[in-house]
């Protein structure tokens, strides 16, 4: 039984409440934030308390605690857990209130974290790669902001699912816009790696962020770009990057293998620096 974080509260997991009026369950008034920790550390840290704060300006929701309360939570909540390997999930909605379309300007928001524990540093898919189907783009257009609008991606993960895969590439205007959860990036014959610039057609990935700098550091050569699909499938290698999953390569779209349809070894250094890179700077 985990001990999770409601407003202010520590309780076990069976006796949280929140409000059915939430606007996080209402209208999916929300966002979240999911950090890694390992070892007890946490993981980009700085990073996920900033993309916070972003993503609860642009929908003008206030933010209920400071970086220092935040890091202190993600402490407290650990060591109520014992809870050392795995995800800090966290969600702050705008509030309760009756049903109405219109808001409050002054609501206060509801604020849960809770844990969940897993080995992110031995990963077995990280051996064998994972197989994504695509599919269309068909989420809502402001996508940096990290809402829990998460339907879309959830309907789209299981059709991938049921179809032998693991993940999905969203493609808009015949370019991959991310997966399913995570941001997608593929080796070119070259040797480069692309992933796509940053607007509002992608989540602003903080492994990402860190990745592109631990990259450019390492003389590997990085351009920010859209790709296509079929760009993917011809690619050398092609992979993904997330909090959770850290980088994963793909092997195969479409039921179509990638490269050499196993892991690619420019997504193993990557995956290798990231880690040595994120565990000498974690708190
Ligand atoms: N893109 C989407 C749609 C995501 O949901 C996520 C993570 O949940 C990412 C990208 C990767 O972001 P991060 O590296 O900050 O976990």
């Amino acid at each position: 039984m985990r001990i999770v974080y409601v407003n202010g509260e520590w309780v076990d997991e069976v006796n949280a409440q929140i409000s059915v009026f939430d606007r996080g369950f209402t209208f999916a008034d929300a966002i979240y934030e999911v950090t890694a920790m390992v070892g007890g550390k946490l993981i980009d840290f700085e990073g996920h308390a900033a993309r916070l704060a972003r993503s609860l300006a642009s929908l003008n929701i206030p933010c209920p605690v400071t970086r220092d309360e935040l890091l202190a939570l993600h402490r407290e909540i650990a060591e109520r857990n014992n809870f050392t390997d795995g995800a800090i999930y966290l969600q702050i909605s705008r509030g309760a209130e009756d049903r109405d379309f219109i808001y409050s300007p002054n609501l206060t928001p509801t604020f849960v974290m809770y844990t969940q524990a897993r080995n992110v540093l031995d990963n077995p898919k990280w051996q064998t790669g994972i197989g994504v189907i695509s599919m269309p783009e068909g989420r809502w257009v402001n996508r940096q902001i990290k809402t829990v609008q998460l339907l879309y991606s959830s309907l789209a993960k299981m059709e991938a699912h049921e179809r032998g895969a693991e993940d999905v590439l969203f493609i808009e205007d015949g370019k991959v816009t991310e997966a399913g959860s995570s941001n997608a990036y593929i080796v070119t014959k070259d040797g480069v790696v692309v992933t796509r610039e940053l607007s509002n057609a992608l989540l602003h990935g903080i492994t990402r962020a860190s990745l592109m700098d631990i990259a450019r550091k390492a003389q590997i050569k990085v351009e920010e770009r859209a790709f296509t699909i079929e760009e993917a499938k011809n690619a050398a290698e092609v992979f993904l990057s997330s909090a959770t999953a850290l980088i994963m390569p793909v092997v195969a779209i479409d039921g179509e293998p990638v490269g050499t349809g196993k892991p690619g070894p420019l997504t193993a250094r990557l995956r290798e620096l990231y880690i040595e890179d994120r565990l000498a700077n974690a708190i």
